[in-house]
């Protein structure tokens, strides 16, 4: 499932298509987790591409009109953008611009997202409004991580993982954050102590400005725009590497389900 490098690489790789204009739309109309907005083509076609930005794992287009056009990839969506772009079965909404470009939204799973929101709708919008903060922007801070910890008996990983508290870290990133601050994952919130989550809220920024560096991760069918892969998966310190050798340590890579996912960790390194 991307994550917030993945998606911060889609945005950027999307940036040419800012002043484009939108002449023709077609949707599969089946059914997303959120429906649509109805005739969507008739409120983006003709109008022009403001800005693309990312608002947690939301991909935000801003059209020179009162809404939103809003993507999120789910478990398995792709976003592609050029000219002549081949068809695929699980195409749910192309765009095409005056220019020749193209953007198609594809997902086999249907788990991600097209809609549209009202500009005045965003931040109080279902989808947006129980958002914690961005981990890359100062308001995620020392203070702000000792917060959302003191007092919460809850696995550190799993309040890392809690978009509600802090947006866009998922499996990947809380494993190899957590390996970077040596702390292990399944450790009680409020035991951890003022200097790890100091160490802590560094690996987590240093980690995703990284990955964002690398054009993200690429598991399984993740690319940006473009078609091209992210690389980031090559410099995985513990994140896939069970039974294989800490890079550090030189003992063995454990992998465990922590709320139901997959955690790797090095009992040497972290505690
Ligand atoms: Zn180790």
């Amino acid at each position: 499932m991307p994550e917030l490098p993945e998606v911060e690489s889609i945005v950027t790789s999307l940036q040419p298509l800012i002043g484009k204009t939108i002449c023709q739309v077609v949707t599969s109309n089946k059914t997303f987790r959120i429906r649509a907005i109805e005739k969507l083509e008739s409120f983006i076609t003709n109008k022009q591409i403001n800005s693309i930005k990312r608002k947690s794992k939301y991909i935000i287009i801003d059209l020179n009109c009162n809404y939103y056009l809003i993507l999120h990839l789910g478990m398995s969506g792709k976003i592609l953008s050029g000219i002549n772009l081949k068809r695929n079965l699980h195409d749910h909404l192309i765009i095409f611009f005056t220019d020749g470009n193209e953007l198609i939204f594809n997902d086999p799973r249907r788990f991600g997202l097209y809609t549209l929101i009202h500009k005045n709708k965003l931040s109080s919008h279902p989808l947006f409004r129980h958002l914690g903060v961005e981990p890359l922007t100062h308001k995620f801070s020392y203070s702000y991580l000792t917060k959302i910890l003191s007092r919460k008996s809850s696995q550190i990983k799993t309040i890392l993982m809690d978009a509600t508290k802090i947006v866009g870290i998922g499996n990947i990133y809380a494993s190899e954050s957590l390996f970077r601050a040596k702390i292990l994952p399944n450790r009680i919130a409020s035991s951890i102590s003022p200097a790890e989550i100091k160490k802590l809220c560094h690996s987590i920024k240093e980690v995703l400005n990284e990955a964002i560096a690398a054009g993200g991760s690429t598991l399984k069918d993740y690319v940006i725009s473009t078609g091209e892969t992210g690389l980031f998966q090559n410099n995985f310190r513990v994140y896939g590497r069970k039974g294989k050798e800490c890079y550090v340590c030189r003992s063995m890579i454990h992998h465990q389900k922590i709320a139901g996912r997959s955690t790797f960790y090095c009992t040497q390194c972290q505690i």
